[in-house]
């Protein structure tokens, strides 16, 4: 059966042509790698964005970021949703009301499914725009490959939560101009902007997991705004920058 070598063989390209470092790598490896996932990861090597899988970023609930090498050996990161162990309410919730998603979402894969291409386009739509989110590049049921924040190492950029700005006052103004072309170019509200969701790559911030971002006149989109804007003007205030709901608001919609 030729799919199955296919798969046979993009597990031994992915395992064995490297390093799938440590016992938790393996572990999660496993976790993540049921065979639809594999032939999907091994139909993405063909691409050019993804020769190899190079350990893991980071381990979430629903998905797990690996760092990838692309064909010419540059840093990618791969967002690999679980279909298992994914909020399927919460997805529903937000992929509803988008006027961009029609499809009938009768069983789990392709609610997944659905929710990563809603990811993946609204990167696109952000980068397209000029907000600094990591540069999508292909995506495909339920993995999405991305550029790779961090440095030439390999080290992932940490997020402001791990890392707050030197000069916060500088980093606040970049995110609310961020968001203001978000809101008013892209036309999309983050919906879970916070200081765990921007990424502090030498001091310039790098706005990731717009997963559940809606478009601006989605039912819920006022609410998700008028969140992210608490959020930041919360995590503001602990870095040293006291700035009103009210002001945030004015500096993006007006
Ligand atoms: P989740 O929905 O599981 O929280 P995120 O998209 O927030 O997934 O990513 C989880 C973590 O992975 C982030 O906090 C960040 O540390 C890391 N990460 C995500 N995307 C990238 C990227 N493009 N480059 C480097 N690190 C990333």
């Amino acid at each position: 059966d030729k799919t199955f070598h296919e798969v046979d063989s993009a597990l031994e390209r992915l395992k064995s042509e490297k390093r799938l470092k440590g016992v938790e790598d393996r572990r999660v490896a496993s976790e993540v790698f049921d065979k639809r996932t594999l032939e999907v990861l091994y139909k993405l090597s063909n691409t050019g964005y993804l020769a190899i899988l190079d350990g893991v970023i980071s381990t979430g609930k629903e998905a797990n970021v690996f760092k990838g090498l692309d064909d010419n050996d540059n840093f990618v990161a791969v967002k690999i949703y679980r279909i298992a162990t994914s909020d399927f309410r919460k997805m529903q919730y937000y992929i509803q009301g988008d006027p961009r998603f029609k499809v009938k979402m009768s069983n789990k894969r392709q609610i997944v499914h659905t929710w990563v291409n809603k990811e993946f386009r609204n990167l696109k739509r952000a980068y397209e725009n000029g907000v600094r989110v990591p540069k999508p590049f292909v995506s495909r049921e339920n993995i999405l490959i991305m550029e790779f924040i961090g440095d030439i190492e390999g080290n992932p950029a940490p997020t402001l939560r791990e890392a707050p700005p030197l000069y916060p006052e500088e980093m606040f103004n970049k995110i609310i101009y961020y968001m203001r072309l978000l809101y008013r170019e892209a036309r999309l509200v983050h919906g879970d902007l916070s200081a765990f969701n921007i990424l502090n790559f030498d001091e310039e911030p790098v706005i990731i997991d717009i997963s559940q971002a809606v478009v601006v006149d989605h039912p819920i989109a006022g609410e998700l705004l008028e969140r992210d804007i608490r959020n930041i003007s919360r995590d503001f205030k602990r870095f040293g920058v006291s700035s009103t709901p009210q002001e945030i608001r004015e500096k993006i919609i007006d």
